[in-house]
Formats: C-alpha cells, structure tokens, sequence
C-alpha cells in the first residue's frame, strides 16, 4: 500500500482550487496524465525574466520590461475604434498601453486616470512612440513583488496557455509533502544536496535562464532519485524472480559436441523399421538430447564461439531449477534466430512447449520458415499464430497448442495478450524486445511465473548502458561474426546523383544481385511514407518492370507476405520499402540496401536498415543518400556510418551527438524515458545508484530500516512499485 503521505501527489489536478476540467483535459493531452506528480515532474523548458524594471527612456524595443507607471488618460476609439488605449507616463518619458477587442470596463477599473501601476509586458516602437499591447500583468505598485520576478515556461499543447499551467504548477507546489530522507546522510552532504521538496520547489521556481540549461545541483538529486528508484525496483524483480523456483529443463547441455562434424543422423525409415518404431526412436533421440546434435549437424554453418557461449549459459539456466531471465544481445545479423532455436529445441527435449514472439508478422513468419525447415527434419512439430489466423484455421491452431501437439509456437506478442492456452509452456522467447518497453519486460517476468524467459535485442545499448538498464537480467552478448561475413561499404551520396544510382543498378541485376530501396521516413504521418514509396516504386517500374516490388506498414499481412516472398525468391529484383523491413527481416542474395534521405534517420536506425543487407558472402553495399538541406549533426550521422559497421560503436556516437535525453527517450530504443535523468550526463550517477540499490538490497532486503521505509515512498513516487508487490508476497 501507497504511504497516504503521497496520496495528495496522486490525486487529478482538477481537484485543486481553481483549475477546471478544462485544464485538467488539457494537462493529461500534453502528459498522459493529469495528476499533481505528472505536473511536478514537467520540467520547465525555459523562463520568462520579469526583472528589467527600467523608466521609460530606458526601455529596450522587443525586450519584456515591467514599469512603474501613472495613468494619464484613456482614449476607447483610437484608430477608429479598433484600439482602446491608455496613456502612461513615468519622470523620464510617456508610453501608452493598447488593447485590442477591449473590455472596456475591466480596462477603467485596471488602469484608473491618475494612479500609478505596475505594468509588465513586451516593448514595441509604432510610429516612433513607445507602446505595450495587452500586457502580462497590470498590479498595483504595492504588489510589484507579484510581477517582477522570473517566471518557469513549460511545453504547452493546443488549448493549454501559459498561464493555465502555470497557475496548476503554482496550486501543485503548496502540496508538495515533506517526505524522509531515503538517501544517505554521508551521500547527501558529499554532494551538497537539497532535500526532495526543496529541489522540487526550486525546480519550478527557476531564478535566471541558467537554472533551465545548467545541471544545476537540485536537477541532479531529482535524476538520481528518479534513478536509484529504477535500479531499485530492478534489484528486486531480479532478486525475487532469481529466488522464485522454475522448472528445470534438459540436461545442461551436458555432453553436446559443438564441433560434431560427423554425418547428419538418417532421419528418413532405418532399414527394417516400422514406422511406429521410428517414432519411438524419434522420442528417444528427443528425450536422450541427441535431437540437439542432430541439429548442430544439420546446420549449414559452424556456430560462432560466442553463438556457443550463449547457449550453454542458456542451457544452464534453462536446467537450474530457478527461473531464467537472459538477455541475448546482439548486433543485427549475428545469429540470434539460431540461438533461440537451440532453446526451444532443448525446451521440447525435456518435453515442454516454447514460443517465441516477434514484433511484427514479417517477422514472425520468416522466424517461422527458418525454424521450420530445421524442425522438420528433427520431427518438431512447429505452428504459427498470428493476427491473420482467423476462423476455422485458428480454432486448429489453438487446439494444437492446446493439446500439446505443437512443441515450438511462433507468434506476435498477441500470443501472450490473448488467452491463448499452451498445453505446457516451458520456455517463452521474445525477438528483438527493444520493441518492448521495461514494463512488459516486467509484465511477463509476472506472467509466466515460472517460465524461462530468453530476450532478444539488436538493439546496440552503449556497452557502458547495459549493465544500468538490464540490472535485471543475466546477458550473454553476440559478439563475433558468423565466419565469411564482410563488412558492409557504406558510400554517401547527394540526391542530385540519383539518377547515377537508378543507372547502375541494371548492371548489378544482371549480375544477380538484389535491392533494398527505403523511403524517407517521415514521422509525423505514415501517409506521407507511402506516398514517397509508391512514387518511387512506380518511377522504378517504369525503368526495371515487374522486377520492383512494393512492401510497406499498411499492407494486408499476406500482402506483405506475398511482396516479400516474391523478393526472397529472386522473382522481383528491387524492393521498394518503408521502414516495414527495418528489423530482423533475411533474405541472404540481398546486397545492395539503398535509403533516400538518410539524413532523416537516427543512427541506430539506418544501422538495423543496413544489416538487412551482408548477410550472405558476397560484399554488400549501402547507398545512403541525403539531400540539402542537411544539419552539422546530420553530416555527421552519415560520415559515422561510412565509417564503421560496429553496431555499439555507432550507439556510443549517437549517444554523444545527439545527447542522453533523446536516445533514451526514443521509444524504439527500448530504454526507458526519464523525466529528469540523462545519460549523457549523468552517467556517474547511474553507476552510484547501481551500487547503491545492490548494497540497499543486501543490508535491508525488505526495506525495513528507517532508511528502508523512506526508500518505500520513493519507490511508490517514481511508479517503480513492481518491486514492493515483491516485498509484501
Ligand atoms: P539476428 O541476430 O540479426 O537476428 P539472424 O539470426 O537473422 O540474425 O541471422 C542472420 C543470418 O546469419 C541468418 O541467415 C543465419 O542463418 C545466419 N547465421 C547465423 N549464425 C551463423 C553462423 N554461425 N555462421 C554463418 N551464418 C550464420
Ligand atoms: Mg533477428
């Protein structure tokens, strides 16, 4: 349970005094959400300094000034009665006070003749006199204290004015609770930090421009509370679910010879054999593991040493009898799909279910073709469940999966939204999770309580993220290979070279090659997408015929199936693409990936786009145009990109050029967004938290100290209570 000392942050804004529904609509528009602590957490984007108060004469045109003024007169008709002004005057000159649609009344009452007032507002020159249109404050001089002041700007949204938030974010602050301590008293006083209330107070009330851009010293003590609060909440998951018992699954891999090059088992009848006795034989060899070497020796590859690594650590997991929690990270094309195959393999070996769960339908597909064709030949049966199974062939399916018939179940991540019965799941495996935020990575820890869980992710986390993000889980990383791989030549060219690229690539059909062709991605609608890709589709048509195909986002599921079999199978050359391919999609003759406007593109993302491409032995090429204008940052986007193919290289630069906050606020990065923590700068106290929630976790497991107690209140501030259901069971 909440400590009710919270209780008031938790509450919807439109409770406060003064704020209507309206702003509260507004607020949860701009936040998601519309209570107190969504407000505080809003870090002001920049302020708006009423402290210029000079006289008249010395007033700078364009600059917000606030005056002392005494009103001379008002005149309602100026300009033909368009303009209702007022005319003012301190000892060193005049200036007159303009309104537009005037309140006539409301103006008399503000600014009566022959008193003084205090105006703030921004400066303008009309006809060489000095004037102030609607101006932000009209106060009595006793209260100038009100006015002159610095005032926070936030992000606003359609409908929400400045004033409107600022007034919530002003009701928000007289609630903000004193709460303990949770952190050290030696931490704290090492870094001179203020306490939680203060820091947000002072957040809100920023004194000068510098307190927006520096990372001023409250700035830091609410990241690493947002900070400790996540590792925290990690500790724990990790150190339940590690605690909680699993099942124990195959033999550990015990006695598996990776290097096993004799001849595959003959899978068809022996000699003699009826064939009731081969399927007996076929469960023996299933139950014995020897299925297992039967793969190793039907794969038309050797694995790479840490292809091998991976699986061993996954098979000891996989037997012990506590719950795996793995991530396999891994650049693109390093044979994750491989990995995971020897998983669920091993998983049916022991007589359990397994599932893998991709983020889009290509994908599961193509993961299901792959899987297939090795199962088949090891007598697994293997389904597939995706949103386009409908009627009759899915109500097979799921009695399938139900009764157990099908061993490895290849799907969306629908397969764990619906109620979608496993006869006995042993084993859940899910494809390249940067799609998949930490929450559900948690919602799934709680779901299959017992299940092994294997990630995947292409996604290149700085090496030095990793360790901070995935607290929670046991890694193994792909970090060769496969043999023969050549890396990617990457060139950079200007789209006025276009139609040099269009020309050369008759040549490179005839010679049997095949094309990606990726069309500008333009985020704010996939309207404007496809628009640019069929255009370029039916402009390349015209030149190469039936040889260019089309696949894009909103193509029906076996459309999509159909353009990309059509291009798997060498019957169209060139495929013309949005985004839609950008992950895990492999088609081995492809060799050739070209992106119009690159420059549009993050680095991770043109870097998952290029390892569509070089994933047989021939040299592959990427083609990254970008067209004017192109920013600093752009250019250098592309030059990193011409320069290496090291997939954690390039996120570590992207990390420097375009700063902590937005990698880890792209969603596709599967990082977590913070409110007040950015990498880029605050990677020390990343590792402090780190370390921090271990020693936390192991002197208080059950958060039972004084300490332990404030720690509860945090977890619960930061939403990162997963961690206390854990505490309380
Ligand atoms: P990703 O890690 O991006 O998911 P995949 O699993 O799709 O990579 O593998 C990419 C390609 O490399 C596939 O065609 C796969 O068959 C092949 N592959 C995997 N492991 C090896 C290996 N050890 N040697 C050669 N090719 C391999
Ligand atoms: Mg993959």
């Amino acid at each position: 349970m909440r400590d009710s000392i919270l209780n008031p942050l938790f509450v919807s804004v439109e409770t406060l005094p003064g704020i209507g529904s309206k702003t509260s609509l507004y607020i949860k528009k701009l936040l998601g959400n519309d209570r107190l602590k969504d407000l505080l957490f809003l870090k002001p984007s920049n302020v708006i300094d009423r402290t210029f108060s000079p006289k008249i004469k010395d007033v700078i045109e364009g600059q917000i000034c606030t005056l002392e003024v005494e009103i001379i007169s008002h005149d309602p008709n100026d300009r033909y009665r368009k303009v209702y002004s007022v005319f003012c005057k301190d000892e060193t000159g005049f200036i007159s006070v303009k309104f537009f649609k005037p309140r006539k009344d409301w103006i008399k009452s503000q600014l009566p003749v022959g008193e003084k007032r205090v105006i703030s507002g921004t400066i303008e020159k009309f006809n060489n006199s000095l004037q102030m249109t609607h101006p932000d404050f009209i106060e009595k001089v006793e209260n100038k204290y009100k006015v002159q002041k610095v005032e926070a700007v936030y992000p606003l949204t359609a409908g929400l004015s400045r004033k409107m938030i600022g007034k919530a974010i002003d009701k928000c602050l007289d609630k903000v609770p004193d709460l303990a301590e949770w952190n050290n008293e030696h931490f704290m006083a090492k870094q001179k930090w203020l306490s939680w209330k203060e820091s947000i107070l002072k957040l809100h009330s920023p004194t000068s421009k510098e307190d927006i851009i520096d990372n001023s010293l409250f700035k830091d003590r609410l990241a690493y509370d947002e900070v400790l609060s996540m590792q925290l909440a990690l500790a724990y998951v990790r150190k339940f679910s590690k605690e909680k018992k699993g099942i124990s699954i195959g033999q550990g891999g015990e006695g598996l010879d990776f290097k096993s090059t004799k001849a595959p088992l003959p899978n068809p009848l022996l000699q003699g054999e009826s064939q009731r006795e081969q399927a007996q034989r076929k469960k023996f060899d299933l139950e014995r593991g020897n299925v297992l070497q039967k793969l190793i020796q039907d794969l038309p590859f050797s694995l790479t040493g840490a292809q091998e690594r991976a699986i061993k650590n996954i098979f000891i997991d996989m037997k012990s009898p506590h719950k795996m929690m793995r991530l396999l990270q891994g650049d693109v094309g390093s044979g994750k799909t491989i990995v995971s195959l020897f998983a669920c393999i091993n998983a049916c070996s022991s007589g359990f279910q397994s599932c893998i769960m991709a983020p889009t339908e290509i994908l599961a597909t193509q993961h299901y073709e792959t899987i297939n064709k090795f199962c088949k030949n090891l007598n697994i049966e293997v389904e597939i469940l995706t949103g386009k199974h409908k009627g009759k062939n899915r109500e097979e399916k799921l009695h399938k999966i139900n009764n157990g018939e099908a061993k490895i179940i290849i799907g969306t991540h629908a397969l764990f939204q619906e109620s979608v019965e496993f006869y006995n799941l042993g084993l859940a495996v899910i494809d390249e999770q940067h799609r998949f935020g930490v929450h559900q990575r948690m919602m799934l820890a709680e779901k299959g309580e017992k299940l092994d869980c294997l990630v995947m992710s292409a996604t290149p986390i700085p090496r030095t993220l990793t360790l901070t993000l995935y607290g929670d889980m046991d890694i193994s990383i792909l970090d060769e290979k496969p043999a023969n791989r050549k890396d990617i030549n990457t060139v950079v060219i200007n789209s006025n070279k276009l139609d040099d690229v269009v020309n050369s690539l008759q040549d490179k059909i005839n010679e049997g090659e095949q094309i990606y062709w990726v069309c500008p991605l333009v985020e704010e609608s996939e309207k404007i997408d496809l628009a640019a890709a069929t255009d370029r589709y039916n402009n390349l048509k015209k030149i190469f015929g039936d040889k260019v195909g089309l696949i894009h986002g909103k193509m029906k599921a076996d459309e999509k199936k159909h353009a990309m079999d059509k291009f798997s199978k060498g019957i169209t050359r060139i495929l013309v693409a949005t985004t839609v391919i950008e992950v895990g999609v492999d088609v081995k003759n492809a060799s050739i990936m070209i992106i119009e406007h690159s420059e549009r593109f993050g680095l991770s993302q043109l870097h998952q786009l290029r390892g569509r491409v070089g994933r047989g032995e021939k040299q592959s090429t990427c083609i990254l145009i970008y067209s004017h204008p192109i920013s600093i940052d752009g250019r250098k986007r592309l030059e990193i990109m011409r320069k290496t193919n090291d997939g954690f290289l390039i996120a570590e630069e992207d990390l420097s050029i375009r700063g902590g906050g937005e990698i880890l606020g792209t969603r596709q990065s599967g990082i977590p967004e913070f409110k007040f923590a950015d990498y880029s700068i605050h990677k020390d106290l990343f590792m402090i938290a780190r370390q921090d929630a271990k020693v936390i976790i192991e002197t208080d497991p059950y958060l039972k100290s004084e300490r332990g107690q404030a720690l509860r209140i945090l977890l619960y501030l930061f939403e990162q209570d997963v961690g206390i259901k854990y505490l309380e069971n």
